[in-house]
């Protein structure tokens, strides 16, 4: 018997136990435990639903690193699929210290007070987790989290010496709203508003956000313009793979999304510092969250498809080679399966895969691991078998930018 403790029943969480609840064999017990115990059994339900398969909810403040640990402790988990927000990542973790669990989490450790987006904090857990025999999985989404077993994939069979890696995540899908995120708007806004830096000649270079921009043509989406951003992979997946020179990240934007987001900067909408309103301290982009939509209730109106992929170029046997690995997904097929949009399909699915390789023993070490540091094998059989095929296509050239 496997005992599953998921946190965080946003549009990520729900598609995880969803997916979680298609393979009882591996997740023989799950729980789903969040902030509002409402959203839960709303999930909990839809499961039932889809699948016949009850699931167990629970309310927690994550934030309070005891009672998680109680609640660990209480239903019995040998695994915790941290999905609530990034910053969470630390209380839950010393939570499974105390009460003896593994760990997952999809995105790095963010203090509340300033956006970083690095693995530091995170990192130095390594001691703890390995003096318990614990394991902690960082990053297990799309990306971070396929990119990296992509990346790794790519090392194994294609490009023994990679040089340079660019991951292209494009979202082709339209919402139909005027302005919206696709997951979290507070932790997309910081990521996007957040200075770019890419990984050049052994050195980060930073930029100012959304200045550099190419237009690439999308396999299934067609030509969309991409803008060089910081995203946290990078900095474990040059850790990992030293021999790489140059790494970069970029993410497609459409005029109307820039626009809007532009004039909420401009207005000051978008700042993480807190100001006085009527007597009360809010933080801006907090407020700002609370009036856009739901990413989680973007699913019924989305149409479109999303391609998220790495293009790497090296050498492979004294032979310069270019690797593009890529998934395509249909925001529309995703809410058919499981309710919910491609943004959030393409998170949960790679969370409930890295949770079956750790309690299916396929990746196992003591201490606190980023995804490329696996195997990337049974990784990558499962994204085709569990809604996420994937491709490659080896290009003729670099690319040219
Ligand atoms: P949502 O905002 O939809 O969901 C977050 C959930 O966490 C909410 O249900 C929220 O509860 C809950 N939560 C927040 N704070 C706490 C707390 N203190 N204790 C317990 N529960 C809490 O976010 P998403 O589902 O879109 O994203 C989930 C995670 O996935 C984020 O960390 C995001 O950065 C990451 N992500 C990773 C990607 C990748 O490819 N690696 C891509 C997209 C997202 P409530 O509803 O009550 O507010």
């Amino acid at each position: 018997m496997t005992k599953t403790l998921v946190i965080g029943a946003g549009g990520v969480g729900s598609v995880a136990v969803h997916k979680m609840a298609m393979l009882p064999d591996i997740f023989t017990d799950i729980t789903l435990a969040s902030r509002r115990q409402f959203k839960c059994d709303e999930i909990a339900g839809s499961v039932l639903e889809r699948t016949g398969v009850s699931i167990k909810t629970a309310r927690i403040d994550a934030d309070d690193a005891d009672a998680t640990a109680r609640l660990i402790q209480a239903c019995g988990a040998k695994l915790v699929v941290n999905l609530a927000l990034p910053y969470q990542d630390l209380s839950i973790m010393d939570a499974c210290l105390m009460a003896g669990a593994d760990y997952l989490d999809t995105a790095n450790y963010e203090p509340p007070e300033e956006a970083k987006f690095e693995y530091s904090w995170q990192w130095a857990y390594q001691e703890k987790f390995a003096k318990q025999g614990l394991m902690a999985l960082l990053g297990s989404g799309f990306d971070p989290g396929v990119t990296n077993v992509f990346t790794a994939y790519t090392k194994k069979y294609l490009i023994a010496d990679m040089r340079t890696l660019d991951i292209l995540d494009c979202n082709g899908g339209d919402h139909g709203q005027h302005f919206a995120t696709n997951f979290n708007p507070e932790i997309n806004i910081r990521e996007v508003t957040a200075p770019s830096r890419h990984w050049q000649d052994k050195k980060w270079i930073e930029t100012p956000a959304l200045t550099t921009k190419q237009n690439f043509d999308f396999p299934e989406v067609g030509a969309r313009n991409m803008y060089l951003m910081y995203h946290e992979e990078l900095e474990s997946l040059v850790t990992h793979f030293p021999e790489i020179e140059r790494a970069r990240f970029w993410m497609t934007f459409g005029d109307a999304y820039l626009k809007h987001l532009e004039v909420l900067q401009n207005v000051g909408m978008t700042s993480i510092e807190p100001v006085i309103y009527e007597g009360q301290e809010i933080i801006p982009l907090q407020f700002l969250k609370a009036v856009l939509p739901n990413p989680g209730d973007l699913g019924k109106t989305t149409t479109g498809k999303t391609c998220i992929g790495t293009i790497i170029s090296g050498s492979d046997n004294g032979q310069d080679k270019t690797a593009y690995i890529y998934n395509i997904c249909d925001h529309e097929a995703c809410f058919k399966e499981v309710g919910s949009q491609a943004v959030s399909y393409t998170t949960g699915v790679p969370a409930m895969i890295g949770a079956a390789m750790m309690l299916g023993g396929k990746w196992r070490g003591e201490g606190v691991f980023n995804m490329e540091q696996f195997d990337p094998d049974p990784f990558m059989d499962m994204l085709n078998q569990h809604g996420l095929p994937w491709q490659y296509v080896m290009l003729e050239k670099p690319l040219a930018f």
